[in-house]
């Protein structure tokens, strides 16, 4: 098959083991995808690069979020692509159905997915080692924010001392070494006011945390923003202290302040500690 032309931009990024790709404006279009991790996240515009991706999560269904959802099943169908997985909050679940079945009818072509709703504290398994949980984000529409998580064995903290010899003979003795833990691989919060960093501690534990900051500018008002379920830098400011995590994407940003702005005023406020974690995606 012919390569197809790019028809959305995107940025690029490694971290660690995953790559983010993806690109986010307010009221305008989100989409991502984490290549390693085989998903999505947001459809505000189909990309065509991002068609291989099987499994897109959603966070709520705002426009610039959701609306190319019908675009990726049919150009998906039209590649012969089997039918993705797409998941969504639970609550919007039968209502997105409804909107496929219309697109159905009004375009004649399918509009096949498997369409699971997920509600705060669900859990999706991606694969033996990786599953992806759900938890309640502040929005002015029914909102969902998703981690990823990785199960790893962990040698157990009595045994830290052990030699081969020792390890040889707990072993033949029956005595289980190690033990599960989960890692927080990734947050992705989708569009939240500051308060809904509140319902999942992996917010400001995942090693890679995706989350909003709409507003930067000093004289917008935080009471207003908020209302609206949107995250302002003043929010990263006064929380400073409680992000541990190892990068931070801070991305839907608005139209109406240059990106580069966001980026010099969040060097003026923030924390240097932060700041150096801090990826403004413009
Ligand atoms: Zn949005
Ligand atoms: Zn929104």
């Amino acid at each position: 098959m012919p390569e197809t032309l790019p028809n959305a931009p995107y940025h690029r990024m490694r971290h660690g083991q995953l790559t983010i790709e993806g690109w986010s404006r307010a009221g305008v279009q989100s989409y991502w995808r984490i290549p390693e991790l085989k998903i999505g996240f947001d459809l505000g515009v189909a990309a065509w690069d991002f068609l291989h991706t099987s499994t897109i999560f959603i966070t709520h269904a705002h426009l610039d979020h959701l609306a190319a959802l019908p675009v990726f099943l049919a150009r998906r169908a039209m590649m012969k692509l089997p039918k993705p997985t797409i998941v969504v909050p639970a609550e919007v679940r039968d209502d997105i159905r409804a909107m496929l079945d219309c697109w159905q009818r009004l375009d004649k072509g399918p509009q096949e997915c498997t369409l699971t709703g997920m509600a705060p504290g669900d859990t999706f398994n991606l694969n033996d080692k990786q599953f992806v949980t759900a938890f309640a984000t502040e929005h002015t529409v029914p909102s969902r924010g998703y981690v990823v998580w990785e199960r790893r064995r962990k040698l157990k903290p009595q045994f830290a001392k052990f030699g081969p010899v020792g390890f040889q003979m707990a072993k033949n003795s029956g005595v289980e070494l190690t033990s599960e833990v989960t890692i927080p691989l990734l947050c992705h919060t989708g569009d939240t006011s500051a308060a809904g960093w509140d319902s999942e501690p992996a917010v400001f534990a995942s090693q890679i945390l995706m989350t909003e900051m709409s507003f930067a500018r000093e004289e917008h008002s935080r009471d207003r923003i908020r209302a609206f379920g949107h995250t302002h830098l003043d929010d990263f400011v006064e929380q400073a202290e409680r992000f541990q995590n190892e990068l931070i994407i801070a991305a839907h940003l608005t139209t109406r302040d240059e990106p580069g702005q966001f980026r010099e005023w969040a060097k003026a406020r923030l924390p240097a500690g932060l700041f150096e974690r801090l990826r403004i995606w413009d």
